[in-house]
């Protein structure tokens, strides 16, 4: 230590210059947190270099070796001791922080693993004649050397963090760091279907397996994008996807968004980008929930995989040294658009139900799976069999029959037409609340009560659009008791209330006065719906808006307000019903986010016979 100016008090702090070294392995702690955060900064480097093929490899979670092999454009030899210096990066010049149309920018991803692992690149540029070779220990760079390669870079990092050991204590165990690695592999991979990515374990005593793989999808963008979310999320999600492509001011959005039947139990299907970069974005992920809030109830979550793309000027993608969050300057406009085309896209699907229902269904169906865990693969001769027994063999068949109203009312005409219908022509009524129609190339079973309640549930939000829900005064007001705060709470929504036909006013203490209820529910119990408010509005943020607030506390009225299960119905107003269904959008799915009906093809139910 320099010896103190001898006019200064000796215990004073000193203020040094750090070294190079400490100053990477300071920049390293921000940017390389994990080994998934190295495996994001080299993938990003090879999109950057426009590679078409990337392969990630691994072994131990990625702390022992991470390797990452690309056909990029590559480096020129000239530059490869440059790449390794700090904040030295060929995507920006400096002069504007602002138009930014790469992943990286701040020069910071080579020299910070340089810094905190044994890093060794191998690159040949386009037109090279030869590979060249550079490896940096903790910081220490080894000269320039010729190396064997085609055109393109791979990037080696072994022993990640080996330089600074507090680090690599905070590490997780090597299945949870795969699991993140494979993560942000299959989150860059979606942003990127031209793109092919493999992901292999070589961890010792392994034999390479491969972990992940995405090849790269030929033709058309959406067809791509469909093809390549195919790979990641899977067929299912694929099927019950709705097409996204919408622009508002310039902003564009395009993806998938499930039916809300796919609907899942945490938001662990939710996949948004902008400009390419995966983030993690409150105001984003906000707008799906908004956009979806009429279709879900509060404990399912959307799944979708949504792409925002705009002019780098109009986000911030400067927040977060790893990148991870945007800053959008006019927020209101990509929120909007979110919510906007996502609802559109959901109205355009109309009655169109999940497809996995139908699957779980056949499922449920199954010979020989009566707790839905075990499957059981019978031979032709014992599922004849079962096919023919099936009285002796299913409890509850011969109670189904006598239950079992046919419908004779409707002409054979009018069924032969309503086949060609989506939803088809209603043949019966099981258990009083279950229609079961004939489609064309199959069979629908509609959940009457389900359904009811999301067909009114619409009117109703219809009629408020329009001029307000139509109420019908009640001939003696009906007087409710309740505590003090609650009556409280609901007369301070009582205009809100009243634009839904429910009129209250306070009639003195704890007690409410009910004077109209809406028209269309026909005769309700005043207390029972009185309730139902309440229970939305303890459910309900602070943060929503009047009209969400209208619709939540519509949909909860609907359901109890509607048809009840065990109400038995004419052939006509079954299929009144089923037409009502195909007319009515969101019809699909009640207001809980469950099925209104399934369908099932003809050769579903040759399969459950095993006659394929
Ligand atoms: P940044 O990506 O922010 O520029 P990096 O430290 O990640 O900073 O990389 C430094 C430079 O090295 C890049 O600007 C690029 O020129 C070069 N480079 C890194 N990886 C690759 C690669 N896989 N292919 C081609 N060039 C690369
Ligand atoms: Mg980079």
């Amino acid at each position: 230590m320099s010896a103190p100016h001898p006019n200064i008090a000796s215990d004073l702090p000193v203020i040094r210059q750090l070294d190079s070294a400490a100053v990477n392995r300071i920049a390293a702690g921000e940017v390389i947190e994990r080994p998934a955060s190295a495996v994001k900064e080299l993938i990003e480097n090879a999109l950057d270099a426009k590679a078409t093929r990337i392969d990630v490899t691994y072994a131990d979670g990625g702390k022992t070796l991470i390797r990452v092999t690309d056909n990029g454009c590559g480096i020129a030899e000239s530059q490869m001791e440059l790449a390794l210096a700090r904040h030295a990066t060929s995507k920006i010049d400096g002069s504007d922080l602002l138009n930014i149309h790469t992943f990286g920018f701040r020069g910071e991803a080579l020299p910070s693993l340089g810094a905190v692992g044994r890093l060794t690149i191998t690159s040949r540029a386009a037109g090279a004649p030869n590979a060249a070779e550079v490896s940096v220990n903790g910081g220490i760079q080894t000269p320039l050397k010729p190396a064997a390669l085609g055109v393109g870079t791979v990037v080696e990092l072994r022993d990640l963090f080996f330089a600074t050991p507090a680090r690599l204590k905070f590490l997780r165990s090597d299945r949870a760091e795969v699991q993140a690695i494979t993560d942000i592999v299959k989150r860059l991979a979606m942003a990127e279907p031209f793109v092919g990515f493999t992901l292999t374990d070589i961890s010792k005593g392994g034999t390479g397996r491969q972990v992940f793989r995405a090849d790269a999808q030929n033709g058309e963008l959406f067809e791509a994008m469909h093809g390549r979310l195919r790979q990641i999320l899977g067929s299912d999600f694929a099927e019950n996807a709705l097409l996204i492509d919408a622009e508002r001011d310039d902003i564009v959005l395009t993806g998938y968004a499930a039916l809300p039947t796919y609907s899942r139990g945490a938001a662990v299907a939710q996949f948004l980008f902008v400009n390419g970069r995966p983030v993690r974005d409150k105001l984003l992920i906000g707008a799906l929930r908004a956009a979806y809030f009429d279709f879900l109830s509060r404990d399912r979550h959307p799944a979708a995989a949504l792409f925002l793309e705009c002019d780098p000027e109009r986000v911030d993608v400067n927040v977060h040294p790893a990148k991870a969050e945007v800053r959008f300057r006019e927020p209101g406009i990509a929120r909007g658009l979110i919510v906007s085309a996502l609802r559109h896209a959901l109205a355009e699907a109309g009655h169109r139900a999940s497809s996995t229902v139908a699957n779980a269904t056949l499922g449920a169906f199954q010979p020989g799976r009566p707790d839905g865990a075990r499957i059981y693969q019978m031979d032709r001769p014992s599922q004849a069999a079962f096919a023919h027994s099936y009285q002796a063999q299913s409890p509850g068949f011969a109670e189904t029959q006598a239950v079992f109203g046919r419908v004779e009312e409707t002409d054979e005409a009018t069924l032969a037409s309503a086949a060609e219908l989506p939803l088809g022509a209603a043949r019966a009524q099981v258990h009083e609340n279950y229609i079961v129609a004939q489609t064309a190339d199959g069979m629908v079973l509609v959940d009457q009560h389900a359904a009811h309640e999301r067909l009114v549930y619409e009117r109703l939000k219809k009629q408020i659009a329009q001029n307000g829900v139509a109420s019908q005064a009640l001939l003696i007001p009906e007087i409710v008791e309740l505590s003090v705060g609650d009556a409280e709470r609901l007369l301070a929504v009582a205009d809100d209330l009243s634009r839904l036909g429910l009129k209250i006013e306070a009639f003195g203490g704890a007690s409410i006065c009910i004077r109209e209820t809406p028209a269309i529910l026909g005769e309700v119990n005043g207390e029972a719906m009185l309730k139902d408010v309440l229970d939305e509005l303890d459910d309900m943020g602070e943060t929503q808006s009047v009209k969400d607030r209208i619709e939540a506390i519509l949909s909860r009225v609907a359901c109890h307000g509607s048809i009840r299960s065990g109400r038995r119905m004419t052939g006509e107003e079954m299929n009144a019903l089923l037409r009502e269904m195909e007319a009515t959008p969101h019809s699909g799915q009640c207001n809980h986010g469950r099925p209104t009906y399934v369908e099932l093809k003809l050769s579903d139910i040759e399969r459950l016979f095993g006659r394929t």
